[in-house]
């Protein structure tokens, strides 16, 4: 399967850049968050994805890499994606060293772009002011907004070492959410003319 990954820390505004540069490409958006949040409150996945995200904690690679596989087989069985032709834009995935290697037999990685917001305050402002507006509990709570960004810092960061620094495009998170997006829509066009 084609993909491109947009990476960036929480808060960097990579699902409204995603769903935005999807809607305008046609790659398809695909956030492992939201496939998380989707399932149901009382089965055994859902049970133990909240008790890690309430924590800002990953979820194990093996169990996110089986929700993840088993969601993508869904969209392939029931014709939603086709990897002749289609092409993912993963978000939120995947997010440690052994997610990149488990992943990399099966996607092939097109390019990169990375949100990028220095400053954390700026990140836990910004959530703090989602957390208002959609009411998602992990953005509430300053000290689970820090473990989150430490689990970037710790984790997700070090998987850019995994792909060649020229597929990797740098964009500036720190702007409004439609200058993010045109950052990204250039970097897009350039690596697909
Ligand atoms: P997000 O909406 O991308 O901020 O993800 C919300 C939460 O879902 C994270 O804090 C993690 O607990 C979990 N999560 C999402 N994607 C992954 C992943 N690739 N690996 C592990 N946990 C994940």
């Amino acid at each position: 399967m084609n993909a491109f990954l947009i990476f960036g820390p929480p808060g960097s505004g990579k699902g409204t850049v995603g769903a935005k540069l999807a809607a305008v490409t046609g790659v398809k958006h695909l956030s492992t968050g939201d496939i998380f949040r989707g399932l149901s409150p009382a089965s055994e996945s859902g049970k133990l994805f909240a008790s890690y995200a309430g924590a800002g904690k990953l979820v194990p690679d093996e169990v996110t890499i089986q929700i993840f596989s088993r969601y993508v087989n869904g969209l392939v069985d029931t014709n939603k994606f086709d990897p002749e032709k289609d092409y993912f834009l993963l978000d939120g995935i995947p997010r440690t060293v052994a997610q990149a290697d488990l992943i990399k037999s099966v996607v092939n990685v097109k390019h990169v772009f990375v949100l990028d917001v220095p400053d954390d305050s700026v990140i836990v402002e910004r959530l703090l002011r989602r957390a208002k507006i959609e009411g998602r509990k992990d953005d509430a709570d300053e000290s689970v907004i820090r473990a989150r960004l430490k689990e970037y810092e710790t984790k997700t960061a070090a998987v850019l070492s995994a792909y060649d620094s020229s597929l990797i495009t740098k964009i500036n998170g720190n702007q409004s959410p439609n200058a993010a997006l045109r950052d990204t829509l250039g970097a897009y066009l350039m690596v697909n003319d």
